[in-house]
């Protein structure tokens, strides 16, 4: 097959790999339809994360996909399973014995890493969807009703990251919420609080995506004007915003979100900052403000696929590019230079 091969820190090309054809019980072997370009990739091609993401080379990358079933493991079949599924994936799959994973909170699985005690996570330690086939866990897997396309349904990994985002932060009908960071994360974030029925949302960004968050509903405010917290405080009477999504990755702004909070507020991040920032201390003590970490999607797939499949969620102005995979090149160039309003780009292998 031909697949997406990564040799060492941005050393990558376009060449013929082998079909893993060899299944688990659990397994099902897919033919790719749709990978879309996420913002860790550009990391793991740069060799962000040495010796973790990926753990060693040759690796084949990509996490955000959708795809047909061609055969399935025994297990896999005897629960469902058959050729001609379409489905759509989530990164992590739990080993599904250990205690978190038992109690569903299988994205802090306790033997993450371990393979052989089956714990996988596709395009980041176990190989991904940048190729013509690839090989997955049932248990990693939502079926795609028919009708429904099936290159938006190669979302529902960051969407679902972004609605359990939004989860966490305890958003309640009505409620005012701030999206700190207009990247993917805080666009699609912001899709999501609308669905789910936020009253006004606040975006923090800069240039064309803070002009997309205005066009898909939110307040705009514009970080490079220095005046984050005292703008959000303006719009709302001085109180701060109940519900905060740091999706900026920034320590300043995850300061930012949590004197931005109203009394009581929760933040929710899954920004990652390089550096830890200075938080306010006797603030987020004092005011009860909860700061949260979101790490990826646990459970929240399916539900993220239905607000697509019912028209809650409309994607359609993110998703901005398509390459074939014999261009991924370009297309990762186009991903991380923004290139012509660049958010989500796919790759059709
Ligand atoms: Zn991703
Ligand atoms: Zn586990």
């Amino acid at each position: 097959m031909r697949a997406l091969v990564l040799r060492g820190p941005r050393q990558f090309a376009v060449e013929d790999a082998p079909t893993p054809l060899e299944l688990e019980p659990d397994d099902v072997l897919c033919r790719v339809d749709t990978t879309f370009i996420c913002g860790t990739d550009p990391h793991i091609i740069n060799g962000d994360f040495p010796g973790f993401w990926p753990p060693s080379f040759p690796f084949i990358p990509g996490h955000e996909w959708s795809a047909v079933v061609v055969e399935t493991g025994t297990r896999a079949r005897s629960l469902g399973w058959a050729a001609g599924d379409r489905v759509c994936a989530i990164s992590h799959c739990g080993c599904g014995a250990c205690r978190n994973c038992l109690r569903g909170r299988y994205n802090l699985c306790l033997n993450y890493g371990h393979a052989d005690r089956g714990h996988r996570q596709y395009g980041h330690i176990t190989p991904g969807a940048y190729a013509e086939y690839v090989r997955a866990s049932v248990k990693s897997l939502v079926r795609v009703p028919d009708g429904f396309d099936l290159e938006t349904a190669a979302c529902v990994d960051p969407l679902s990251i972004a609605l359990y985002t939004v989860k966490r932060s305890r958003l309640q009908p009505g409620d005012d919420l701030l999206v700190m960071g207009t990247g993917p994360q805080g666009l699609m974030a912001i899709l999501v609080a609308k669905a789910l029925g936020a009253g006004r949302i606040i975006a923090v960004g800069s240039g064309a995506r803070l002009d997309l968050a205005r066009s898909l509903g939110a307040i705009p405010i514009d970080y490079r004007a220095g005046r984050v917290v005292e703008d959000v405080r303006g719009l709302t009477d001085g109180l701060g915003v109940p519900a905060v999504l740091e999706c900026a990755g920034t320590a300043a702004a995850l300061r930012a979100c949590c004197l931005a909070a109203a009394k009581g507020g929760v933040v929710s991040v899954i920004g990652i900052p390089h550096e830890d920032p200075t938080l306010p201390m006797k603030r987020i003590v004092l005011d009860e403000i909860e700061i949260v970490g979101d790490r990826a999607n646990p459970n929240t797939a399916e539900d993220a696929l239905a607000l697509l499949v019912n028209g809650r969620v409309d994607l359609t102005p993110l998703i901005t590019h398509r390459f074939p995979l014999a261009q991924f090149a370009r297309g990762l160039e186009v991903f991380e230079r923004r290139e012509d309003g660049a958010v989500k780009v796919a790759i059709n292998p």
